[in-house]
């Protein structure tokens, strides 16, 4: 496997050195390896998708192959997708599995990264899985919940002013000996860990005629849209989906990037887990959404608080954040054709926020 940057033509030896950017351009870095067109029947996700993915982790703790749970309503079919039943509570955990593994074989000690908090219960949980020593630095306004949750699994936690102010704090540390920079905000091993979700739903349905997807770092929302890529290429599909990403009024840096403003509305801040202000793959992520015939819809607090709760009477106790898929569904249902099946991926558990 080797990375590729697509940006300056830098090419690297993946299997003997770790870049969570390109060391020559700092642009972010693609993984190139074979892919094999085959599944297996494994309970085991690395297993059953070994073809799509560079390597196999030696350790699982059950992530992946989440149920998908289909709702018809006012002439839709809607596929909610339990990502947020994953070990570590969040769809994060696809990425980490990989990432963290990766870190082991390459003979990392520690691990260091800066989150809103999914990622950072993840990446403590498979740190501690492989013997590494986990460092998460996460504003001091994360919900408590993840911050115990963090301590809890034996993570070194760091509190920051902000979200900006963590990324700010772990370059004092990325570089000393031993350590090993997640940057999920950066790694292609999270796009491709996150793109077992789709393998998933195409196996147990087929394929959707919408995907909705949050959008932080847009990590998910590449994932998704780099292994329906895949399917189609491997002539499994013929028409991927259309990609539909969602961000808050408060921090819309991909709709900026698509639109070229920004959209006044109202504040988002109940969807915390997405405010990534200046995300690395932003103008990636805008091009993968004209590509695929997509949009971005923004929302506001009133349609997250609402969503929020709908989902929870509906039975899928998820946090606030992932609320922003059904609430952006409300806002364009109309203008979606009936008897059209929608995929939305519900990504981080409600019990985390609740203390
Ligand atoms: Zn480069």
């Amino acid at each position: 496997m080797k990375w590729r940057c697509n940006y300056c033509g830098f090419e690297g030896d993946a299997s003997r050195t770790y870049y969570w950017r390109c060391p020559r351009c700092s642009s972010p870095l693609s993984l190139d390896y074979p892919v094999e067109c085959e599944f297996s029947s494994s309970n085991v996700v690395w297993e059953r998708y070994s073809g799509f993915t560079p390597f196999k982790p030696s350790k699982w703790r059950g992530e992946g192959l989440t149920p998908l749970v289909s709702e018809k309503t006012s002439g839709h079919t809607l596929l909610f997708k339990l990502d947020y039943l994953n070990p570590g509570g969040s769809f994060k955990d696809r990425g980490t599995a990989l990432s963290i593994a990766y870190a082991y074989m390459l003979g990392y000690k520690k691990t260091l990264v800066d989150t809103s908090g999914n990622t950072g219960i993840s990446v403590a949980l498979y740190s501690k899985l492989y013997g590494l020593e986990p460092t998460i630095v996460m504003p001091k306004t994360a919900p408590v919940g993840k911050k115990k949750a963090v301590l809890k699994l034996g993570g070194r936690l760091v509190e920051a002013e902000s979200r900006t102010a963590a990324t700010q704090i772990v370059e004092e540390y990325i570089g000393e000996p031993g350590v090993y920079y997640v940057g999920h905000l950066w790694s292609p091993l999270y796009i491709i860990g996150h793109a077992t979700i789709a393998y998933e739903v195409y196996e147990d349905y087929g394929v959707p005629d919408y995907v909705i997807l949050p959008i932080g770092s847009g990590g998910l929302l590449l994932g998704v849209v780099y292994s329906f890529e895949k399917l189609r290429e491997c002539g499994f599909m013929e028409k991927t989906p259309r990609i539909i990403g969602v961000q808050g009024y408060s921090c819309q840096p991909v709709y900026r990037a698509l639109y070229g403003v920004e959209e006044k509305g109202e504040d988002s801040t109940l969807a915390d887990g997405v405010m990534v202000y200046n995300p690395p793959r932003a103008g990636e992520v805008a091009g993968k959404i004209r590509e695929h015939g997509g949009d971005v819809v923004l929302v506001g607090n009133t349609e997250i608080s609402r969503a929020h709760s709908e989902l929870w009477q509906m039975g899928f106790l998820v946090e606030p954040t992932s609320a922003i898929v059904y609430a952006a569904y409300w806002r364009i249902r109309e203008k979606i054709p009936s008897n059209s099946s929608i995929l939305m991926v519900l990504t981080g558990s409600g019990l985390k926020t609740l203390l």
